[in-house]
């Protein structure tokens, strides 16, 4: 499942930024996951938690913010949110539509002691 390996990357990052840091555990971790990144934001928290498990991030508060997707209508020369990839212009139903921002994933904080 996608949402494991992204957990499992996230984690190795997690340790390793714990560690530069000369932290002894990880209290929380705040994640922007973009709403057109195909990411389950509850499968994702449940593999974090478990990626976590036996390391300084184990019990970490997980945050998960989920922007709204952007993208550009070039019919209507205007930005818009847009909440699936493909997803017509809300302004004109129009299609042809660049995606601006939305596929983010991406540790945004973490807290350490
Ligand atoms: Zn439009």
């Amino acid at each position: 499942m996608h949402e494991i390996s992204l957990a499992t990357a996230l984690i190795d990052l997690v340790h390793e930024q714990a560690a530069a840091a000369r932290a002894r555990r990880v209290t929380r971790l705040v994640l922007e996951i973009g709403t057109l990144s195909h990411v389950d934001a509850h499968a994702l928290r449940f593999a974090v938690d478990a990626a976590a498990l036996g390391g300084p991030a184990e019990g970490a508060t997980l945050e998960i913010q989920e922007p709204e997707g952007t993208a550009y209508c070039l019919d209507c020369e205007t930005s818009v949110a847009i909440s699936a990839r493909g997803a017509p212009c809300p302004r004109c139903g129009g299609v042809k539509l660049l995606v601006q921002s939305g596929d983010e994933m991406r540790l945004k904080e973490m807290e350490v002691v």
